[in-house]
């Protein structure tokens, strides 16, 4: 059978001895099946052949054809372990000098006559050429020479040479029995080339077209695989036994609020209630513009677990945002007679101790906090139902450890960043999909407008008129940041940073100035600074002074924390707007229009001139102009950007959704093309066969897939 072919170890193949084998293991190789899955790093383009005489460029490689003119004469150095091998070939055009080091066995390799394609850097000496060290293949005027030559990843103790021949037996080994696991019907549906094919032409492409083909075949094959873990990840936390929470009459949910709930909160509750009422655990996410109103939503399932008996638990990204929950949540739930407590970095030791308890011993129906909730040692009694907010920072695999180390408890996840419908599915297949698609009544719409530099006094005023009515300002930045490193659990990576065109943002310097010119300008204000290269204490306290109103005008690179609620704050103005994506600029506007102030957005673009803008950053202002519903921009931003530039746009965040698992050759942003239809192919597959009973040999590699990379994520 070819996959027991596959599984040859290397020490089989030619030269492959405990040293190669062990450098192959280094770079996680062990099998010829594991050769055939190391796809090159690159590709040399040998195909030009130039003429010695047309060659200007001495810094890069160029390929020439030349015949060996004089017999290799090796040149022994004075140093004792150098050696030169030296001869001369020509073309039509000039002669060149070659030179090998250290090489003599190569003497007997260029008999006078001989003609070779040379591949390297070519210097011009005089009125001759020199090439040093060049790679060489024999040319014959009968049998063309591959164009295409890969470049291997290396490790200590392998060459290209070593690896492109072991991958040549590899091949040879597996014949044409390569097995492929794709359906044919889906094969042809995506007009892909066979697994055979494009292993072959991924390795030693027989031109640039074969290889493309190869490349979006190998590219379909991992999205598919993953859109079918994704998914069977989700069909497998459905199976296992979860608390059913029957109890969930929610006419007392709703009487204790002080509002109605719009028709959108009503139906993704029915969903949620629908999914608790079962043995099987939720896994759902909660999708919806910032103020729609997910927190309620949330409120309500943990009204259905606790009041059917279990445990709820809430995290939320920073501890200001667990605050905030808490001061909502404890309010409405504590009403419903229920014990609600905080537990965040800042709870003291002696309480933590007692809520802990508490939540072992069962006394304690809701927990709110940070992700430290999970790791802290936290027990619960009887656990129901675990929320998390913001999450959509967090990938699948992550997601996937959270399932597992809530146990059974249903999970619901919270997002605010909308997301166009045909992408959703990669990014959420593993989870059901609620939406709100509508605000509450009355919010009032941020009015947006577009000014460019020369506005600047007029803005000035603007800001001061909105502070001395009581109102608050952001005013955002775009800044160049350096990631900081991942230090504790609470770090909110740059959340948007990404929108912003690298090249040309201002360094933070230009930033931290700008924050002093402000509080220069508006000396009786207070202004404060936040951006991310601050430690997330800091920030949050920052964060925290501004929404306590202690801080007048925050200015901030794009780190706001996205679900902080300032309500009091009225006027956003966001520098350099033509920087942003579409998303980002909704997401800043959201920040404002939380209260009951009259609210504004302003974009102020660079330079003076509106023409000097591209027509798509126009277009990106016009649109915030006049649209206002999140989910419509998004999908204007995926079809302006297209979906490699949307996502990669919308944060490292979301191209962390595939969090944890690795593509060997596919992209998430640059092959998002090829992610969507895989992800349909595969969803179309599961309906006909959700178990993949039929398809065993997939059904592993799914497996494979996902429980490899599991044990990296943690
Ligand atoms: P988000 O979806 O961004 O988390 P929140 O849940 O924080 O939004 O809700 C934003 C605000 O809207 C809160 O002040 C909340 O009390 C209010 N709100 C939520 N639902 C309604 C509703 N149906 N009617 C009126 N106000 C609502
Ligand atoms: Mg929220």
């Amino acid at each position: 059978m070819a996959g027991s072919v596959l599984n040859t170890s290397v020490t089989k193949l030619k030269g492959v001895g405990p040293v190669k084998a062990a450098a192959y293991a280094k770079q996680g190789i062990f099998t010829a099946g594991d050769l055939l899955v190391n796809y090159p790093r690159a590709y040399e383009n040998r195909g030009n052949i130039e003429l010695l005489d047309e060659i200007t460029d001495p810094d890069i490689k160029h390929a020439v054809v030349l015949t060996v003119a004089t017999e290799p004469k090796g040149v022994r150095l004075r140093s004792r372990h150098m050696s030169m091998l030296k001869f001369k070939a020509y073309d039509d055009s000039g002669t060149a000098e070659i030179t090998f080091f250290n090489q003599d066995y190569l003497k007997d390799k260029f008999p006078l006559g001989s003609t070779f394609r040379f591949w390297g850097k070519v210097e011009r000496v005089g009125r001759h050429y020199a090439m040093s060290a060049p790679a060489f293949e024999p040319w014959y005027d009968d049998k063309p020479l591959r164009d295409l030559i890969p470049i291997y990843r290396l490790s200590e103790g392998l060459n290209q040479k070593q690896i492109t021949e072991n991958i040549a037996q590899a091949a040879a080994l597996c014949g044409q029995e390569i097995p492929d696991d794709l359906p044919n019907d889906i094969r042809i549906e995506n007009k892909l080339c066979t697994r055979t094919f494009a292993l072959k032409n991924i390795h030693n492409p027989e031109n640039f077209v074969s290889l493309a083909a190869a490349k979006k075949r190998l590219i379909f094959d991992e999205f598919f695989t993953f859109g079918l873990g994704m998914a069977l990840t989700r069909a497998k936390v459905k199976k296992s036994g979860a608390p059913e929470c029957r109890d969930n009459d929610l006419v007392p949910f709703s009487r204790s609020l002080p509002f109605p709930l719009t028709e959108a909160q009503k139906r993704a509750i029915r969903e949620i209630r629908a999914d608790m009422a079962t043995d099987s655990p939720m896994n759902r996410i909660l999708i919806g513009d910032v103020g729609c109103g997910k927190t309620v939503c949330a409120a309500a399932a943990v009204y259905i677990a606790v009041k059917s008996g279990y445990q709820a638990a809430l995290m939320a990204p920073t501890e200001i945002l667990a605050r905030q929950h808490y001061a909502d949540l404890s309010d409405i739930l504590g009403k419903l007679g229920y014990s609600v407590e905080l537990l965040i970095g800042a709870t003291s030791a002696s309480k933590k101790t007692k809520i802990k308890a508490a939540l072992t011993d069962g006394t304690l129906d809701f927990v709110i906090g940070t992700q430290a909730l999970l790791s802290d040692g936290v027990e619960f009694a009887r656990p129901g139902l675990i929320v998390t907010d913001e999450q959509h920072r967090f990938g699948v695999m992550q997601r996937a450890t959270l399932s597992e180390k809530s146990k059974n408890a249903h999970t619901l996840v919270m997002s605010a960043t909308p997301i166009p419908r045909s992408l959703a599915l990669a990014f959420y297949g593993d989870l059901d999909m609620s939406v709100i698609d509508e605000m509450p009544p009355g919010r009032q719409r941020v009015d947006t407008f577009y000014v460019d530099g020369s506005y600047r006094a007029r803005l000035e005023g603007f800001i001061d008129k909105n502070v001395r009515e009581g109102g608050q300002v952001y005013i955002v930045c775009p800044a160049v940041e350096e990631k900081e490193s991942a230090d504790d659990e609470v770090t909110l990576d740059e959340m948007l940073e990404t929108g912003i065109i690298p090249d040309t943002a201002p360094p933070l310097k230009a930033a931290v100035k700008y924050a002093e010119e402000i509080q220069a300008r508006f000396p009786e204000f207070k202004v404060e600074f936040v951006h991310g290269k601050l430690k997330s204490r800091d920030k949050e306290a920052i964060m925290a002074r501004f929404a306590a109103g202690k801080t007048q005008i925050l200015v901030s690179t794009t780190v706001i924390e996205v679900g902080v609620n300032v309500p009091n704050a009225c006027l956003m103005i966001v520098e350099n707007a033509e920087r942003f994506g579409l998303s980002q600029l909704h997401q800043l506007r959201g920040r404002v229009g939380r209260g009951k102030r009259k609210s504004y957005c302003v974009l102020v673009y660079g330079g003076d001139d509106l023409a000097l803008c591209s027509e798509n950053a126009k277009e990106r202002l016009e649109t915030m102009k006049t649209c206002y519903d999140g989910f419509a921009i998004a999908e204007k931003d995926l079809a302006m950007r297209g979906p490699g530039d949307f996502l990669r746009g919308n944060g490292d965040d979301t191209v962390r959704q595939s969090g944890g698992v690795k593509f060997k050759i596919a992209d998430m942003c640059d092959d998002a093309g090829i992610l969507t239809a895989a992800f349909v192919a595969s969803k179309k597959l599961l309906e006909e066969d959700p178990e993949l009973s039929n398809h065993p040999e997939l059904r592993d590699t799914v497996t494979s897939m996902f429980t490899l990379d599991r044990t990296t994520v943690n």
